[in-house]
């Protein structure tokens, strides 16, 4: 058990989390903590490093920065593949779509199933008879 809540903690997992997932007390977690070597090992390069506070989770600072800026690229990627997968829905074929959406203020079809839906061939067809 001791064994385990160390490897936990040094692969970066916060103490309330590895007492929660072993059920210890966290004062133990924190016991277990103190006596053991403070050895940790970097999420970035992998790297043992003797934690300190300064650093907490990193070897050093380069791996910190490191992490942030994947960690940002990677909310890019994600936010870029939620709007993409947002305008996939949007109905290009419907008589309001100009780029934008003509009869109401914003493209619904996006995330919604759109009342005001139509092709343009059936908006055609309605203008007609
Ligand atoms: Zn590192």
């Amino acid at each position: 058990m001791t064994e385990q809540a160390y490897k936990l903690w040094q692969q970066g997992m916060p103490q309330w989390e590895i007492a929660d997932k072993l059920k210890l007390r966290r004062a133990d977690v924190t016991d277990i903590i103190k006596a053991s070597p403070k050895i940790r090992l970097c999420p970035v390069c992998g790297n043992e490093f003797e934690y300190d506070a300064i650093n907490k989770k990193y070897c050093s600072l380069m791996c910190k920065e490191k992490n942030r800026k994947e960690q940002a690229k990677a909310d890019v990627r994600e936010r870029g593949e939620k709007r993409s997968e947002m305008t996939s829905h949007v109905k290009k074929d419907c008589f309001a779509f100009d780029g934008a959406c003509k009869a109401l203020d914003k493209l619904y079809c996006a995330w919604e199933v759109c009342r005001f839906y139509k092709t343009k061939k059936q908006y055609e067809r309605e203008k007609r008879g």
